[in-house]
């Protein structure tokens, strides 16, 4: 029964805001949201969405630009509110380039990673004209080449590499491991060599993408900086400059106590050496820098909002049963990689003053996996009242088993500037 403050509490404060006790979305009630549209519901916040974006790029500005990685929240509303910024976008499928296209974004502005493109796909985009594919396996490169002639065109491509074991970001090892994803940097030279003897292909870039939720600015500047040091490398090997060197997406944003945002200050201070290394490589020079970000421009702006259905004592412990689970939200529930099961900040979305309790908030379905937070510290909450679940805005519906069980889709609601719409796809 501790009342300090907790990660939820102070993102409350920090993106959201309560009034009376009551929780906001862009001035908007959340309670009211529910009551209108119904549970269990994501919100996203359009506000909080460029508010990130233009931290962002504006830490880097003058370095790289920044585009958005679709398949975060890949909700056609979600990618125009990036779109209308002036963003990119990284995708992975064809109905990601569809939903990209959609939202207004030019094909020359879309990359294409992934490591199991299907051939319908890369014949759709070459087709369409795409700004780059990544290339991350012999086959795909021979696929693309293939394509690329079948349509009389020569596709811009970039490499992806598998850092090597020597690869340092910051103070930490990035490297060495076995992956599925990209070249790995002992092969890279022969790499380059091939790609540079296909005829429907043609060399631009270079993509290193080292790992995602980096909370830490020094281990982040360190992979950037690797990641250029190849590029110049590559574009050495080919005696001709790069048009584009993608540094990845990866920066995380705090889901567990203990953990602080990053550090943008930290990150634009290391931002000028980059440049210089940059400038002084003529191989670099004129290259456009991207990031392609999905989590950081996207996950703190939104909410999951569920309904208790009951409140229930067992052994001592107190189990919260709500409406919405793991089936929309699989990452809240620890589910979706993590090593070790957090708990994701969730908070009452009506907080009254008074004493809070542990409780474990869990979802519907009948299986003990179904679980929203295993120790999270709300006041008293019966059956009709409403918890929220924090940093919910990149790889939720996207990344939930949402056919699990049979129960309904959540709502989807776009929050911007004082007005709500809803999105989504009924299913
Ligand atoms: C998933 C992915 C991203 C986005 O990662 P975040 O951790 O959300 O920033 C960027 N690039 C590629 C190639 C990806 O696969």
């Amino acid at each position: 029964m501790s009342d300090a403050p907790t990660l939820g509490d102070r993102l409350v404060a920090e993106l959201f805001a309560r009034v009376e006790g009551r929780l906001k979305i862009g001035g908007l009630d959340v309670a009211d949201l529910a009551e209108t549209h119904g549970t269990p519901l994501f919100a996203y916040d359009a506000g909080l969405m460029r508010r990130a974006y233009h931290a962002l790029a504006g830490a880097v500005s003058g370095f790289a630009e920044v585009d958005y990685s679709v398949k975060a929240n890949p909700e056609p509303s979600v990618i125009r509110v990036f779109a209308a910024e002036g963003a990119g976008a990284e995708i992975a499928s064809g109905a990601e380039f569809a939903a990209a296209r959609a939202a207004g974004i030019a094909p020359r502005r879309i990359l294409f990673a992934g490591p199991g493109k299907s051939d319908a796909d890369i014949d759709h985009v070459v087709a369409q004209g795409i700004g780059e594919i990544h290339l991350e396996n012999v086959e795909e490169m021979m696929r693309v080449d293939a394509a690329a002639r079948r349509h009389g065109r020569v596709q811009a491509v970039a490499i992806r590499v598998n850092p090597g074991p020597d690869a340092q970001g910051g103070a930490m090892r990035m490297g060495g491991k076995p992956s599925p994803f990209g070249f790995d940097e002992e092969d890279l030279d022969a790499v380059v060599d091939a790609v540079g003897a296909r005829p429907g292909l043609h060399l631009a870039g270079l993509h290193l993408f080292a790992g995602t939720q980096g909370l830490s600015a020094t281990t982040l500047l360190g992979q950037w900086a690797y990641g250029l040091r190849l590029a110049a490398r590559v574009a050495g090997r080919i005696g001709r400059p790069l048009a584009t060197v993608d540094l990845g997406g990866g920066l995380g944003i705090p889901y567990f106590p203990g953990e602080t945002a990053l550090d943008l200050a930290a990150l634009r201070a290391g931002i000028p050496a980059l440049k210089a290394f940059v400038e002084a490589d003529p191989g670099l020079a004129g290259a456009r820098i991207v990031l392609e970000p999905g989590r950081y421009l996207v996950g703190t702006a939104g909410l999951y909002v569920a309904r208790v259905r009951a409140v229930k004592p067992s052994r001592g412990s107190r189990f919260v049963i709500t409406d919405g689970g793991m089936h929309h939200h699989l990452a809240a529930s620890g589910n979706l990689g993590q090593v070790v099961k957090r708990d994701y900040p969730v908070v009452a979305v009506v907080d009254p003053p008074g004493p809070r309790f542990p409780c474990a908030v869990v979802g519907p379905l009948c299986t003990p996996l179904d679980m929203l937070a295993r120790a999270a510290s709300l006041p008293e909450l019966a059956a009709g009242d409403l918890v929220a679940v924090l940093q919910s805005g990149a790889y939720g519906l996207t990344a939930s088993p949402s056919r699990f069980l049979g129960h309904p889709p959540p709502v989807e609601l776009l929050v911007d500037a004082g007005r709500v719409r809803q999105v989504g796809k009924p299913d």
